[in-house]
């Protein structure tokens, strides 16, 4: 068959088409954020059986701690099609696709009304941590048949025992909030990184409202120059104005020079490595502060979300055609 615009459709051969080891077991999903979610969704839409594991205590567990933070991708960029299927056909009507919904309306209004369908609330396990996953009965050294036999799930429930799950797949979608990006360069943590962990916060404080108290009047450095960075740089241009004293640093990072370069091009121009650095710091510059405030602002109400909106509903028609029905059987189109 081929698609509306000419492409072939995207197959992939079942590896369980015969009976096997794996036959009749779950696949286990890791995390229930809007990818765990709509992965469940399309497990089930494609006649498989999802169990969700998710370490926290309600579904969307990391974006609860950001629930005060408007998202940058408008709704039609934030919702599922598979999972708006599932909703729409129990009487769920949308919010307006165009909007920016902030990290509190996408679980009130999506993640949480997804997670109480009949459907997925039987196939979801809050307070489940995945703590190691192998496959079942091989060890480091043992491998013949790996591919057919299931996976070992190890799950940590509550603070408590931990217990043994087979699953015939498993699909990571634990997300990043929990493994921020360190300080230091090549991913590792910059030296005393660990001993200064208490005057560092990671992710998106709350900067005007619950953590305020930790910045309000005093000399706070920004470090990174991602949208987590921009978002507390506004807050934090607000909280100065509400409370003086309080000062900005901001720190972006530059690509280390090449240490080898000096060898590469003698000569009277090249630069000798910095001298004195260990090089697994990362070299930080502080761009000029006047205006980045304002830049960023209008750069966010000037994003183009009708055309983002239109690509996505593009992009959605060729991909959603289901192979088969939530309750298993085969769409009639
Ligand atoms: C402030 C902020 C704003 C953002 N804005 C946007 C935006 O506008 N647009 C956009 O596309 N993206 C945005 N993002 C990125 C956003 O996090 C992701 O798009 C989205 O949340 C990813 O969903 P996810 O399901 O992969 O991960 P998450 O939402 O992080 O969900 C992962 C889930 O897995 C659970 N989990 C983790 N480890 C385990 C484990 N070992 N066992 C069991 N469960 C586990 C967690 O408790 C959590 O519930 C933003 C992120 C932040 C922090």
């Amino acid at each position: 068959m081929t698609g509306s615009e000419g492409t072939e459709p995207f197959r992939v051969d079942d590896p369980d088409a015969t009976p096997s080891a794996r036959t009749g077991l779950p696949v286990v999903v890791i995390g229930a954020g809007p990818v765990g979610l709509a992965a469940a969704a399309h497990l089930l839409d494609r006649g498989l059986e999802p169990l969700v594991l998710e370490a926290g205590p309600q579904v969307g567990a990391n974006i609860a701690q950001w629930r005060h933070v408007r998202l940058f991708s408008p709704w039609c960029l934030a919702l599922d099609p598979v999972s708006v299927r599932l909703l729409g056909a129990a009487g769920w009507t949308g919010p307006d696709p165009s909007t920016l919904p902030t990290g509190a309306d996408l679980l009130d209004q999506y993640l949480q009304p997804l997670a109480a369908m009949p459907a997925l609330t039987s196939r979801i396990r809050l307070h489940s941590r995945v703590v190691a996953i192998a496959r079942r009965d091989l060890d480091k050294v043992r491998t013949p048949g790996r591919e057919r036999l299931p996976f070992a799930v190890r799950v940590r429930v509550g603070s408590g025992r931990l217990h043994d799950l087979e699953a015939r797949a498993v699909i990571d979608a634990s997300g990043t909030w929990t493994q921020p990006n360190p300080l230091g360069a090549s991913g590792l943590p910059a030296l005393g990184e660990a001993d200064a962990r208490r005057h560092i916060t990671y992710g998106l404080p709350d900067v005007l409202g619950r953590d305020r108290a930790r910045f309000a009047g005093l000399r706070v450095l920004v470090v990174g120059a991602g949208h987590s960075a921009a978002t507390s740089l506004l807050a934090l241009a607000e909280l100065e104005r509400q409370a003086p004293a309080t000062q900005i640093v901001w720190a972006v990072p530059r690509p280390p020079r090449d240490p080898w370069s000096a060898r590469a091009a003698p000569g009277p121009t090249s630069s000798p490595p910095e001298a004195g650095l260990p090089p697994t710091l990362p070299r930080w510059s502080t761009p000029a502060t006047s205006s980045w405030s304002a830049a960023f602002a209008s750069a966010r109400s000037a994003w183009p979300v009708t055309a983002l909106c239109s690509m996505a509903t593009r992009s959605t028609a060729t991909t959603t055609s289901p192979t088969r029905a939530v309750d298993g059987s085969r769409p009639t189109r």
